[in-house]
Order: structure tokens, then C-alpha cells, then sequence
């Protein structure tokens, strides 16, 4: 078997080296170990856990460089949630990779080598992946850029879906009443809505049959995981 050679020489290599480097898994001596989960199925773990913590530094790493540097800004107010994403347990069973992390838990799969499905038992995110360099990035979550996701969760990000809710309510009366299908926030008002909120990183809303709500900065009003 060729994974319980590989097994065998990463022993003998750790008991030539004195243990230097990442130790191998345990349970190394069975003979049916998977290979190790693909560099970009860690890479969205890396994201969901990251997300699910609220932690703006690690996922500037994890989105593409352009993105990060132009709301550098932004992502630096993120206020973290928890610091348990930091050592998540983990199960892998050559399919499913399952992080724990305080009370969350995640179940993260490829669907192909550039898309991976991460659920966590209310709902699941498909993330597109890319290499960059020697590393892969998500670049998208759900269809919409990356950024939008990891925006949602900074203090502007977290208003601008308090304004898409009242945005989206109010869609929601006019649909009851109006037969044709509204695009712009704008013919909301002033019968169900006053006036447009604005988003505070300079966001503009429309309408979406769809999404209901996006914000051209923080994405789709139902893009907050
Ligand atoms: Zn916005």
C-alpha cells in the first residue's frame, strides 16, 4: 500500500530527523489512512472557521489581494467574535473534513478542485477557490465576491444589513400591492419607504427578485452566514 509506505518513511524520518517539522497524524501505522485533505479544501476550512470567529485579519489573508488592500480599512474594524477558531478539532475521513471550534462545527467538502461546500448544520456556503502563488484564495462565496462576506461582518457591514432589512420589508409590502416588478430602491418611496438608507462605505442598494436586497459593497442582504 502506498499510503502505509509513506507512513512508514515518515516514521523512520521523524525517528532519523529527532522529531523535527509538523509531527504526522496518529493512528499513522494503519494501513488505510487517506490522503490529506487538498490545500484548497484547507484553505475554505481556513475561511469558514475565520468567518464563523469573526477574524478580519485571517481572512484578509484568505480573499484576493486587491480586495483586501481596498478595504483594508473596513476588515481592520471587524470585531472578533471568539479566538476558538484558533485550534479546532478535526475529523477527516478522506471525503468530509468536520472542524469543532467552540460550539461551532463545520463539515467542509470539494465539490470540484475550484468550488467547496462548507455547512454547519443551519445552512451551508459553496466557496470558489483560485491559486494564487503557492496558496488558494476564495474569491467567492455563494456567487458574490469573497470580500462581501467578510465586509458583512465589520460595524458598517452589520448596519448595512439593518438598512437591506428595512429595505427588504419594504420591498416586501410593495410586492403585495404592485404588480409590476420594482428594480430600484428608489420607487419604494415614499409609500413604503421614506427615504433610502445609505450604506456607510459608500454601498448603493437595488432590488433583486432574487436576493431581495444588495448592497454594491457587502453583497446581498442574505450574504451574512
Ligand atoms: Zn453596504
Amino acid at each position: 500500500m502506498r499510503v502505509g509506505r509513506f507512513a512508514a518513511l515518515l516514521l523512520a524520518l521523524v525517528l532519523v530527523a529527532g522529531c523535527a517539522g509538523p509531527a504526522p497524524q496518529k493512528k499513522s501505522t494503519k494501513a488505510a489512512e487517506p490522503a490529506p485533505p487538498s490545500a484548497q479544501l484547507e484553505a475554505a476550512a481556513k475561511f469558514a472557521l475565520a468567518l464563523g470567529a469573526a477574524d478580519g485579519a485571517t481572512l484578509a489573508t484568505l480573499i484576493p489581494k486587491e480586495s483586501a488592500a481596498e478595504h483594508a480599512a473596513e476588515i481592520a474594524s471587524i470585531k472578533m467574535k471568539s479566538a476558538d477558531s484558533a485550534n479546532p478539532s478535526r475529523s477527516w475521513n478522506g471525503t468530509v473534513l468536520v472542524l469543532k471550534a467552540g460550539k461551532s462545527e463545520y463539515k467542509v467538502m470539494s465539490d470540484t478542485p475550484t468550488q467547496a461546500t462548507v455547512s454547519d448544520g443551519l445552512g451551508s456556503m459553496t466557496l470558489g477557490l483560485a491559486q494564487s502563488g503557492s496558496s488558494w484564495l476564495v474569491t467567492e462565496v455563494d456567487g458574490e465576491p469573497s470580500v462581501c462576506s467578510v465586509l458583512s461582518l465589520s460595524p458598517k457591514g452589520l448596519a448595512c444589513q439593518a438598512n437591506m432589512e428595512v429595505i427588504f420589508v419594504a420591498h416586501e409590502m410593495a410586492k403585495a400591492e404592485v404588480t409590476t416588478v420594482l428594480t430600484s430602491v428608489a420607487q419604494l418611496k415614499p409609500k413604503y419607504l421614506e427615504k433610502v438608507p445609505t450604506c456607510m462605505s459608500g454601498g448603493t442598494y437595488t432590488l433583486d427578485p432574487e436576493k431581495s436586497v444588495i448592497c454594491t459593497v457587502h453583497g446581498a442582504r442574505s450574504g451574512a452566514w
